[in-house]
């Protein structure tokens, strides 16, 4: 049944990619693993899966351990407390979202000689319930995370909001994608967007999203 609900969306990726002329190979999918055990995890990787995405460090331990060798995405709320446990088994952190995380990941990875990847997360909808930083504080946070030298910044992540027409999310990822242009016109390099999960990722690929979140129409 997975091997049939990848097949599902890699299908809807590539006549997205198609409809807006851009390349399926740009698109990275993620398996969002949070609702499902080892075995499943495996039974993704047996196809082909390579990138695999998890919200809650304590849920996924024992999956990340265990399966050292696939690619983990840390996509949920990071406690700085977390920072340490992340970064010895996440290969890119999806949610930087404030200055004091971005001291613990600095000072964590100063101790194990590391270069922590990240994307920054923008709450673009500005629904209260979101982490994720205002649009109007990227530039600035931006700044600062210069002095950070063992943070990378590779792009943005977004969430979308919960909507029964997913057509109504479309300008909160064109939002992402404008603002990483922005951004990339004053030289810096944030090439990811990831933004897209299982109720809206045709649309986020369509926006641009060169990493979508899938679950549910993996995994259900
Ligand atoms: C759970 C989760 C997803 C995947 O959601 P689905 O709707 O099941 O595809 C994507 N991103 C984040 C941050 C999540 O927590």
């Amino acid at each position: 049944m997975i091997a049939e609900n990848y097949k599902k969306v890699m299908t809807e990726i590539s006549r997205a990619v198609e409809r807006v002329g851009r390349s399926a190979a740009d698109v990275k999918l993620i398996a969002v693993t949070k609702t499902v055990g080892i075995e499943t995890v495996r039974q993704a990787a047996g196809l082909g899966i390579t990138d695999f995405g998890e919200n809650r460090v304590q849920e996924a331990e024992e999956k990340v351990r265990t399966l050292p060798d696939l690619n983990w995405h840390f996509i949920g709320h990071l406690q700085s407390n977390k920072a340490r446990d992340v970064i010895s088994h996440y290969g890119l952190i999806h949610s930087l979202d404030r200055l004091s995380l971005a001291k613990a990941l600095q000072r964590c990875a100063e101790k194990t000689d590391q270069i922590v990847d990240t994307l920054i997360q923008v709450n673009v909808s500005g629904e209260e319930s979101k982490f994720g930083l205002e649009p109007e504080k990227l530039a600035g946070f931006i700044e600062h995370l210069a002095y950070f030298d063992r943070i990378k910044v590779k792009g943005l992540m977004t969430m979308a909001p919960f909507v029964d027409e997913p057509e109504e999310v479309r300008p909160c990822f064109k939002k992402l994608r404008e603002l990483r242009d922005a951004h990339a016109k004053a030289g810096l390099q944030l090439a990811e967007l990831s933004m897209g999960m299982t109720n809206d990722y045709v649309i986020a690929v369509e926006e641009g999203a060169t990493m979508v979140r899938i679950g549910s129409a993996l995994f259900n």
